[in-house]
């Protein structure tokens, strides 16, 4: 085909709409999560973490909602080339890099505004040299083992600050480590070691709470809240049942593309993983692993079409899967018809429960093949 014979690009636009699988986020519901949380810890403060393009729900649409529509000022991602993204999008916000600041990436940080969490006294003395008059964070690791100052360390810069002060701190910070087991002695021993670091930064806000710290209660809060899976609709702490108000903000909906019928004993897709026990219906759907729908789901994963929940069927293929739809209730199903795979009856909780996944690989692990719609904030 010449080039000039190519179809272009803007005709994308003028597809049928049922012709993917759609991915459909609620802004709304992220930004009534968002002030649902704050709510909940007596309005004070929260940082929305929107790292891995806001939890694969998009950054570019969410930061901004979040910005204009719950009032949120404050805004963490994972590293530089996120947060430069973010920064076209929400330009007077405060955005955190939780990565740190490295040699070589000192002008993007100044030139689009950035701020760096300091997590080792490399970085700090990094950030020292370069005038350390910009605002930062410290990073005090107080029992996860991942980044920020070990014990030790925080020990020597809390003995001899002196390297502190010409610095613009503006956030000391820690994490937990399993605040999703609400009765892990490790909390409360972060909480201490957390809570007697920030007497040594009096004038400073302090963080230390992600969805699951949130919910263990205002001795967790401290200043600023850090939530990132409860706003996008998941239940970090299960088995505890969600808070009042916090909802789903993420829909899968796939189509069938055939249906057949299958007699006793035939099977279902590559590795005949599954045979009919008797007579079956079996509704292929236009969702694979291509799409984030993970063969973690093969012979386990749930639907819910017209109703009724049922099971898919065999291993999940690259491009599709096999739902039974044997139930006599789905004698109308037919082909075109739309079939939920996460949302309010398959929840990012349920797809967890049944396949292993934890929820944040279901909603990170969501690829661009889908039509995306937002419902938008109105
Ligand atoms: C990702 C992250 C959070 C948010 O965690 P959720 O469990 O999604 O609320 C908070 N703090 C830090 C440092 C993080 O990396």
């Amino acid at each position: 085909m010449t080039s000039d014979m190519m179809i272009p690009e803007a005709t994308i636009w003028e597809l049928p709409s049922d012709c993917q699988a759609s991915l459909t986020i609620d802004l709304p519901a992220i930004v009534e999560n968002y002030q649902t949380i704050r709510r909940l810890a007596n309005d004070i403060e929260a940082a929305a973490m929107v790292k891995a393009d806001a939890y694969g729900t998009g950054i570019e649409r969410v930061a901004p909602a979040l910005y204009h529509h719950a009032g949120c000022r404050q805004f963490f991602v994972a590293n530089l080339a996120e947060a430069v993204k973010l920064r076209r999008h929400v330009p007077q916000a405060v955005i955190y890099v939780l990565n740190g600041i490295f040699p070589g990436h000192e002008t993007v940080f100044r030139d689009h505004d950035l701020r760096p969490v300091l997590n080792t006294p490399e970085q700090l003395a990094f950030w020292r040299e370069l005038g350390g008059g910009a605002p930062c964070a410290l990073h005090f690791d107080t029992g996860i083992n991942r980044l920020g100052f070990s014990p030790e360390q925080t020990e020597r810069l809390l003995n001899t600050p002196e390297p502190l002060n010409a610095l613009t701190i503006r956030l000391v910070m820690s994490h937990l480590a399993c605040a999703d087991m609400t009765d892990h002695p490790l909390n409360e021993k972060q909480r201490h070691a957390f809570h007697k670091i920030c007497e040594a930064f009096p004038d400073c806000p302090a963080s230390l709470a992600n969805s699951a710290g949130i919910l263990l209660g205002r001795s967790y809060h401290f200043d600023l809240l850090r939530p990132g899976l409860l706003m996008f609709g998941g239940n970090p702490a299960i088995p505890a049942p969600l808070p009042e108000g916090i909802r789903p903000t993420c829909t899968i909906t796939g189509r069938v593309l055939q249906i057949r019928q299958l007699e006793k004993n035939m099977t279902v897709g590559y590795g005949a993983t599954w045979t009919a026990p008797n007579s079956r219906r079996i509704a292929i759907v236009n969702v694979g692993y291509a799409d984030g729908y993970l063969q973690k789901f093969n012979n386990t994963g749930r639907a819910f079409i017209d109703g009724v929940d049922v099971p898919v069927v065999g291993r999940v293929s690259m491009d599709m899967l096999a739902l039974d739809i044997s139930d006599e209730k789905l004698s109308t199903v037919k082909v075109g018809q739309e079939v939920e795979l996460l949302g309010p009856h398959i929840t990012l909780e349920k797809a967890s429960e049944l396949s292993n996944l934890s929820q944040y690989e279901i909603l990170t692990g969501v690829r661009e093949r889908y039509q995306r719609i937002y419902i938008p904030i109105d």
